[in-house]
Protein backbone atom coordinates (compact mmCIF):
# COMPACT_ATOMS: atom_id res chain seq x y z
CA UNK A 1 0.00 0.00 0.00
CA UNK A 2 1.11 3.64 -0.67
CA UNK A 3 1.03 6.51 1.90
CA UNK A 4 -2.03 8.00 0.51
CA UNK A 5 -4.20 4.48 1.11
CA UNK A 6 -2.05 4.29 4.10
CA UNK A 7 -3.20 7.73 5.75
CA UNK A 8 -6.99 6.76 4.47
CA UNK A 9 -6.76 4.12 7.08
CA UNK A 10 -5.21 6.70 10.18
CA UNK A 11 -7.94 8.75 9.06
CA UNK A 12 -10.58 6.02 9.69
CA UNK A 13 -9.21 5.57 12.85
CA UNK A 14 -8.74 9.51 13.73
CA UNK A 15 -12.73 9.00 12.66
CA UNK A 16 -13.32 6.40 14.98
CA UNK A 17 -11.81 8.65 17.96
CA UNK A 18 -13.91 11.11 17.10
CA UNK A 19 -17.20 9.40 17.80
CA UNK A 20 -16.22 8.08 21.20
CA UNK A 21 -15.58 11.47 22.24
CA UNK A 22 -11.27 11.87 22.00
CA UNK A 23 -9.41 14.31 20.21
CA UNK A 24 -9.61 12.59 16.51
CA UNK A 25 -5.85 11.65 16.26
CA UNK A 26 -5.57 8.16 14.06
CA UNK A 27 -2.23 6.95 13.81
CA UNK A 28 -0.46 4.04 12.31
CA UNK A 29 2.73 2.26 12.75
CA UNK A 30 3.89 0.32 9.64
CA UNK A 31 6.61 -1.82 9.40
CA UNK A 32 7.83 -4.59 6.51
CA UNK A 33 4.78 -3.10 5.38
CA UNK A 34 2.39 -4.11 7.09
CA UNK A 35 0.45 -2.83 10.25
CA UNK A 36 1.67 -3.15 13.29
CA UNK A 37 0.25 -0.95 15.53
CA UNK A 38 -2.61 1.29 15.15
CA UNK A 39 -4.01 4.09 18.05
CA UNK A 40 -5.72 6.75 18.76
CA UNK A 41 -6.14 9.62 21.73
CA UNK A 42 -7.24 8.15 24.41
CA UNK A 43 -6.99 10.66 27.07
CA UNK A 44 -10.02 10.83 28.28
CA UNK A 45 -10.48 7.39 28.25
CA UNK A 46 -7.30 7.00 30.62
CA UNK A 47 -7.88 10.61 32.17
CA UNK A 48 -4.08 10.42 31.28
CA UNK A 49 -2.96 13.64 29.53
CA UNK A 50 0.06 11.52 28.16
CA UNK A 51 -1.93 8.68 26.17
CA UNK A 52 -1.64 10.33 22.38
CA UNK A 53 -2.20 8.29 19.45
CA UNK A 54 1.29 7.97 18.88
CA UNK A 55 2.43 6.40 22.70
CA UNK A 56 0.00 4.38 22.38
CA UNK A 57 1.28 2.78 19.25
CA UNK A 58 4.81 2.44 20.59
CA UNK A 59 3.29 0.25 23.38
CA UNK A 60 2.09 -1.86 21.11
CA UNK A 61 5.41 -2.01 18.97
CA UNK A 62 7.21 -2.89 21.84
CA UNK A 63 4.74 -5.47 22.54
CA UNK A 64 5.10 -7.34 18.69
CA UNK A 65 8.50 -6.69 19.58
CA UNK A 66 8.33 -9.25 22.63
CA UNK A 67 5.88 -11.58 21.14
CA UNK A 68 8.17 -11.39 18.29
CA UNK A 69 11.56 -11.98 20.35
CA UNK A 70 13.03 -9.12 18.67
CA UNK A 71 14.71 -6.06 19.49
CA UNK A 72 12.79 -2.99 19.28
CA UNK A 73 16.03 -0.72 18.92
CA UNK A 74 16.46 -2.69 15.23
CA UNK A 75 12.61 -2.71 14.87
CA UNK A 76 11.89 1.35 14.87
CA UNK A 77 14.57 2.42 12.72
CA UNK A 78 12.58 0.67 9.90
CA UNK A 79 8.66 2.00 11.07
CA UNK A 80 7.02 4.69 8.75
CA UNK A 81 5.02 6.46 11.63
CA UNK A 82 1.28 7.70 9.51
CA UNK A 83 -0.45 10.45 12.26
CA UNK A 84 -3.64 12.38 10.89
CA UNK A 85 -1.92 15.32 12.72
CA UNK A 86 1.44 16.77 13.23
CA UNK A 87 2.92 14.98 16.41
CA UNK A 88 2.78 17.17 19.81
CA UNK A 89 6.05 18.11 21.36
CA UNK A 90 6.27 15.08 23.46
CA UNK A 91 5.61 12.45 20.71
CA UNK A 92 7.96 13.84 18.10
CA UNK A 93 10.27 13.78 20.90
CA UNK A 94 9.90 10.01 21.33
CA UNK A 95 9.79 8.98 17.87
CA UNK A 96 13.07 10.72 17.56
CA UNK A 97 14.55 8.86 20.28
CA UNK A 98 13.42 5.75 19.02
CA UNK A 99 14.61 6.76 15.45
CA UNK A 100 11.95 5.73 13.64
CA UNK A 101 12.60 6.14 9.78
CA UNK A 102 9.47 8.66 8.29
CA UNK A 103 6.86 10.40 10.03
CA UNK A 104 4.19 11.36 7.84
CA UNK A 105 1.55 13.72 9.16
CA UNK A 106 -2.04 15.42 7.40
CA UNK A 107 -2.80 18.88 9.40
CA UNK A 108 -0.48 20.93 10.97
CA UNK A 109 -0.73 21.22 14.61
CA UNK A 110 -0.78 25.00 15.65
CA UNK A 111 -1.03 24.61 19.28
CA UNK A 112 1.18 21.46 20.15
CA UNK A 113 3.24 20.56 17.11
CA UNK A 114 6.77 19.49 17.61
CA UNK A 115 8.25 18.46 13.76
CA UNK A 116 7.66 22.36 13.14
CA UNK A 117 4.21 24.58 14.17
CA UNK A 118 5.43 25.63 17.34
CA UNK A 119 8.95 24.03 17.75
CA UNK A 120 11.63 21.95 15.89
CA UNK A 121 11.99 19.39 18.07
CA UNK A 122 14.05 17.41 14.97
CA UNK A 123 16.85 20.20 15.31
CA UNK A 124 17.65 18.30 18.95
CA UNK A 125 18.48 15.45 17.39
CA UNK A 126 20.97 13.83 15.02
CA UNK A 127 19.01 11.83 13.33
CA UNK A 128 17.48 10.17 10.03
CA UNK A 129 13.88 10.30 10.50
CA UNK A 130 12.58 11.89 7.63
CA UNK A 131 9.88 14.02 8.57
CA UNK A 132 6.78 14.79 5.19
CA UNK A 133 3.59 17.00 6.32
CA UNK A 134 0.58 17.70 4.88
CA UNK A 135 -0.90 14.47 3.61
CA UNK A 136 -4.74 14.84 3.34
CA UNK A 137 -4.00 17.63 5.99
CA UNK A 138 -7.40 18.78 4.87
CA UNK A 139 -9.61 15.54 6.17
CA UNK A 140 -7.81 15.37 9.08
CA UNK A 141 -8.33 19.56 10.09
CA UNK A 142 -11.81 18.88 9.61
CA UNK A 143 -12.23 16.38 11.93
CA UNK A 144 -10.20 18.58 14.33
CA UNK A 145 -13.08 21.39 13.50
CA UNK A 146 -15.40 19.09 14.23
CA UNK A 147 -15.02 18.01 17.45
CA UNK A 148 -13.33 21.71 18.64
CA UNK A 149 -16.70 23.05 17.60
CA UNK A 150 -18.48 21.48 20.83
CA UNK A 151 -20.42 18.81 19.31
CA UNK A 152 -18.88 16.44 21.30
CA UNK A 153 -19.90 16.06 25.18
CA UNK A 154 -16.30 15.15 26.18
CA UNK A 155 -14.89 17.67 23.80
CA UNK A 156 -12.48 20.21 25.62
CA UNK A 157 -14.63 23.45 25.12
CA UNK A 158 -14.80 26.70 27.02
CA UNK A 159 -17.02 25.07 29.64
CA UNK A 160 -14.43 22.55 31.27
CA UNK A 161 -11.74 24.92 31.33
CA UNK A 162 -13.84 27.22 33.09
CA UNK A 163 -14.96 24.59 35.33
CA UNK A 164 -11.37 23.57 36.22
CA UNK A 165 -9.65 25.49 39.09
CA UNK A 166 -6.67 25.73 37.57
CA UNK A 167 -5.52 26.96 34.15
CA UNK A 168 -2.24 25.30 33.97
CA UNK A 169 -3.44 21.53 33.08
CA UNK A 170 -4.78 21.98 29.47
CA UNK A 171 -2.97 19.32 28.00
CA UNK A 172 -6.21 17.16 27.37
CA UNK A 173 -6.63 19.06 24.52
CA UNK A 174 -3.17 18.21 23.33
CA UNK A 175 -2.59 15.84 20.58
ZN1 LIG B 1 1.37 13.85 21.21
Amino acid sequence: MDTLTWMDVALQKADDSLKIGEVPVGCLFVYDNKVIAIGNNTVNETRNATRHAEINCIDQVLKFCKEKDLNYKNVFPNIDVIVTVEPCIMCTSALYQLQVRNIVYGCANDRFGGCISVFEVPKLYNSETKVIGGVKGDVAMALLKEFYKGTNPNAPESKVKKDRKSTKCSSTESV
